[in-house]
């Protein structure tokens, strides 16, 4: 049977999968029965983790724990906000030579550096294994979400990461498209009549604010606004720093020298905080939280509202920004919708509908999954699955920030203004400054400053031979093409000349190179065959370790037995743990072996009951 394609909610903090199958979508649950899996990657001794497991020994192994490799994707090491991010990240991160960010861990005794794509495929790896097992067939073709503000250089690294889990990435998608689509099948996106929907995604590590509307399947995201350093981690650290500072004034202790204290706090944290949803008091209770000292403790809801007020307040104030890029009015969105773990908090539904004047928000699709579902039903459409309703479902997506080219004076003229829907062209004309100029160097940026330099350059190349002529004879035509995947072309024209030359904006700067992606998928696949090994021989211990003490336990416990035979098995019983003790990481053979070793001399005891 062909592989099925699934949508991949790839999230800072957390990412989900889902499938279309039996007709419907399907969330695909993981081995450890979550519908979400915390997007970690952790180091040890022994082996490594992703997932869940990776997520519990956290406070154990904070430096090589790695999370938030999303924050780093597609970016350069010098780049402000990585910078700002490292301040707060337990583990090691270094600059290579080409100013790519590295995270440093140490794998199995070994210093090992790591790529965000490389961190990022091993969760997207782990999320073709949770839907391998699921679905009973191999999977190849993903849709994968990311944010509507990443630029070419981030969505570009994602598909990298895909490529390096060995995956086909079909299409990358905006996050607030993703939820759009989930809206849109859950309420008749058939509809003829337009609707206006906000989206708030409020997730682990940012706040992203969409407006689109909605018309007859036709999905177009109007405007974005947001926080990328507005989560539920923040909402955790407020929590912490408030009983850091109880746990000050109680014991006259600081425990923020201790990063393990701190991480076990802020476990405890979080937890509290997803109580808080639903009760009004939780409890946080942990033992020798600092030099022996257990540290119990309750949190009250409107305690925790009053902690985050001023997070609260910034979510509100990126609804308004959002509003009025898209130049509408409160009164005319038809419904609010609730995306991203954190709009689980009872406050910041509140304050939202106080803002929308008492609107009712649509709760209808769950916060956690309405992006993997949207992927997941574009997964199907791309793949020629789906109903007729999801075949027939059209997309637009906008660009998030304005792109345009340098004229003189270090003037940003924009060709394409920020909140386009793509695919889109757009053509301007320009004139050369100078009497009998031949040539004329076309610079591409991206970004709303007015002045060219201050924005993001993309890329440039020369237009060289126009047929001298003087000052404003000479015309330029610039042509600015974006497709589907939001990948640009830019061509410049000599009017009347024939002169044409064009570049794709590629965004080269930090990206890993086709040799560098090679040498990660065969890393990708050597580690993937480590963690199986691994597995195999923590699997034969276990057997075998069962297996030596019920022989223990039933030969202890027969009554027909002799002395002898009995002393012969506990001997042989206390040996085999001495061994165990000193062989805890041999391989699967050598459990294999002492359970062969074993059983000749428990096989003849056992027959003679
Ligand atoms: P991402 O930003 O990675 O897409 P999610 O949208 O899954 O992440 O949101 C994860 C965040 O949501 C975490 O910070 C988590 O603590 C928080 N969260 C999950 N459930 C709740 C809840 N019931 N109440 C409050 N916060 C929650
Ligand atoms: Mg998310």
């Amino acid at each position: 049977m062909a592989g099925k394609a699934i949508g991949i909610d790839l999230g800072t903090t957390y990412s989900c999968v889902a499938v279309w199958r039996h007709d419907r979508i399907e969330i695909i649950v993981n081995d450890q029965g979550n519908r979400t899996t915390p997007s970690y990657v952790a180091f040890t001794d022994t082996e490594r983790l992703v997932g869940d497991a990776a997520n519990y020994q956290a406070a154990r192994n904070l430096i090589n724990t790695v999370f938030d490799a999303k924050r780093l994707i597609g970016r350069e090491f010098s780049d402000s906000t990585v910078q700002n991010d490292m301040k707060y990240w337990p583990f090691k991160l270094i600059c290579d030579a080409t100013n790519k960010p590295m995270i440093v861990v140490n794998y199995k005794g070994e210093e090992k550096q790591f790529s965000a794509e490389e961190i990022s495929s091993m969760v997207l790896s782990k999320m073709k294994d949770i839907s391998e097992a699921f679905l009973g067939t191999t999977v190849k073709d993903v849709v994968v979400t990311v944010p509507a503000y990443f630029n070419d250089s981030q969505r570009q690294a994602t598909k990298d990461a895909g490529i390096i889990a060995g995956l086909n990435v079909m299409r990358i998608i905006n996050e607030p498209t993703a939820a759009a689509i989930a809206y849109g099948l859950d309420k008749g996106s058939t509809s003829s009549v337009a609707k206006n929907v906000l989206f708030f995604d409020f997730g682990g590590g940012t706040l992203d604010v969409s407006l689109v509307r909605i018309k007859g399947g036709i999905v177009e995201v109007k405007a974005i606004a947001g926080d990328t350093h507005l989560g539920g981690q923040d909402l955790d650290n407020g929590m912490v720093n408030h009983f850091m500072n109880e746990f000050k004034q109680k014991y006259k202790k600081d425990i923020s020298r201790s990063p393990r204290a701190v991480g076990r706090l802020r476990t405890q944290c979080e937890r509290a905080k997803r109580n808080l949803s639903s009760i009004v008091e939780t409890t946080i209770e942990i033992e020798a939280l600092f030099e022996g000292i257990d540290f119990f403790t309750t949190i009250r809801r409107a305690k925790f509202d009053e902690i985050n007020k001023g997070l609260f307040r910034k979510c509100v104030e990126q609804v308004e920004k959002c509003l009025q890029d898209a130049k509408m009015e409160k009164s005319s969105i038809h419904d609010v919708v609730l995306v991203g773990g954190s709009s689980r908090i009872p406050k910041v539904q509140e304050l939202l509908q106080d803002f929308f004047n008492g609107k009712e928000l649509c709760k209808s699709i769950s916060p956690d999954e309405a992006v993997a579902y949207g992927a997941a039903v574009l997964a199907a459409k791309l793949s020629g699955n789906g109903n007729d309703k999801v075949q027939n479902l059209v997309l637009w997506d906008v660009t998030p920030l304005s792109l345009g080219v340098r004229t003189t004076g270090d003037i940003m003229s924009i060709i394409i203004p920020r909140n386009t829907t793509i695919p889109t062209r757009r053509i301007e004309e320009y004139f050369p400054v100078e009497d009998n100029q031949t040539n004329v160097l076309i610079r591409v940026y991206e970004g709303e400053r007015s002045r060219a330099t201050d924005n993001n350059l993309l890329g440039q190349f020369n237009l060289k031979g126009i047929p001298a002529a003087p000052r404003g004879v000479a015309k330029i035509k610039v042509c600015f093409d974006i497709d589907v995947n939001g990948i640009m072309t830019v061509s410049a024209e000599a009017t009347g000349t024939g002169l044409k030359k064009n570049i794709t904006i590629t965004n080269d700067n930090g990206r890993l190179s086709r040799v560098e992606i090679e040498n990660m998928i065969m890393d990708a696949k050597k580690y993937k065959q480590e963690d199986e090994e691994h597995k195999k021989n923590v699997e034969a211990k276990n057997a075998l370790e069962d297996y030596a003490y019920s022989m223990r336990d039933t030969i202890r416990c027969a009554v027909r037995l002799r002395r002898a035979d009995k002393n012969k098995m506990e001997d042989a019983f206390e040996s085999f743990i001495q061994w165990l003790e000193l062989n805890k990481h041999a391989k699967a053979d050598d459990f294999e072996d002492k359970m062969m070793e074993l059983k000749t001399i428990f096989d003849p005891i056992i027959a003679k009951m």
